[in-house]
């Protein structure tokens, strides 16, 4: 019985790992449409190259790899600092899932033990190792892993669901990918203050004061004073998760921008015509205006001066948490004001 899982395990393997051939890195990468704003950034510039060098020889589109690697990347932020290396992309293979979980050697790399304990580890540079520190070994595993399940973008999200085993991740990832596909870069990393320059609005660094309304809960956000009707701007490239009512935010808008940060804009009078779950927005765009819904059954509104509460929270792998808008909201505001603003 060991052995027949033992053979099956092996054959499983060399499925795996011998899917389609490696070879063929050197040719051409197939030519995106140019970038809507081509990133200046080299690494971005690189890291792309390398993303659509492997949709060449894979057939798994790049948007695709670059989310993968842009959630990696920002569930990793918090983790401060690790040493640096020379890496260019974020995904992170745990040496268990590499090599296999009771293989005795951690940082093993090669083929046919790594096979041996079921471990996942791939050579996708075709150096004989399979290296998980190795951009291009890393990425041959992900792709490799994810083409077990089929080659296309459901049965996808049913791979990375197997590999992460949270819903949250696949639904980023396909979003990243969505918006990755839209504006063709991966430069997409601008912000913008969430009212427009012409008009009055005024606020303060209200973080952590204890609020009036909805009991003991601590104020999360800043509260930005407009006029009625005011157009609250999207803060980041990202997609829309949520419009509709909420008790304490009233009319409010939820959307997750490409550092994987959620930004909540409450206590709107209306929403942008037609905006809904879903749609791709860009820094600067109108989704909604101003107003003083809230604290109430759906429609409540005028329990106090018309606001935008605005919020960042930011996924911690279990739950969001939320965070001091008030320095980013300076600095976007800098940013409006200022001539050399990008974007
Ligand atoms: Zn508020």
């Amino acid at each position: 019985m060991r052995l027949f899982r033992l053979f099956v395990g092996i054959s499983l393997c060399l499925t795996i790992c011998t899917l389609p051939a490696t070879n063929g890195l050197s040719a051409a990468p197939k030519t995106v449409s140019p970038a809507k704003n081509a990133p200046v950034d080299p690494v971005l510039q690189q890291r792309l190259q390398l993303f659509q060098r492997l949709e060449f020889v894979y057939g798994i589109p790049w948007s695709y790899l670059a989310a993968i690697d842009q959630y990696e990347r920002t569930m990793k932020k918090r983790q401060k600092q690790e040493k640096p290396d020379s890496r260019l992309t974020a995904i992170d293979i745990p040496s268990s899932v590499w090599c296999g979980s009771l293989n005795p050697e951690d940082d093993d790399t090669d083929h046919s033990s790594i096979c041996f304990f079921g471990g996942i580890g791939c050579d996708g540079d075709g150096d004989d190792r399979a290296d998980r520190h190795n951009d291009m070994d890393v990425l041959t595993t992900m792709i490799r892993y994810l083409s077990q399940f089929g080659f296309n973008r459901d049965d996808w999200k049913i791979g990375l669901w197997s590999y992460y085993k949270r819903d949250r991740a696949v639904k980023t990832i396909d979003q990243f990918a969505a918006v990755y596909e839209k504006y063709q870069t991966l430069d997409l990393d601008a912000h913008h203050f969430p009212i427009p320059k012409r008009y009055n609005y005024s606020y303060n660094n209200t973080w952590g004061d204890a609020r009036g309304w909805g009991g003991r809960r601590i104020h999360e956000g800043t509260d930005i004073f407009a006029g009625y009707g005011t157009p609250v701007l999207s803060t980041g490239y990202g997609v829309i998760e949520v419009v509709g009512w909420n008790r304490y935010g009233g009319w409010r808008i939820g959307m997750r921008d490409m550092g994987n940060v959620y930004h909540y804009f409450a206590h709107l009078s209306s929403f942008r015509k037609g905006l809904k779950p879903g749609d791709i927005v860009e820094p600067g765009e109108v989704l909604g205006y101003v107003g003083s819904s809230g604290y109430g059954k759906p429609g409540t509104s005028g329990k106090f001066p018309p606001h935008l509460h605005y919020g960042m929270y930011r996924d911690m792998g279990h739950n969001e948490w939320a965070f001091d808008p008030y320095p980013y909201l300076k600095r976007w505001e800098r940013q409006m004001y200022s001539k050399k603003k990008r974007g």
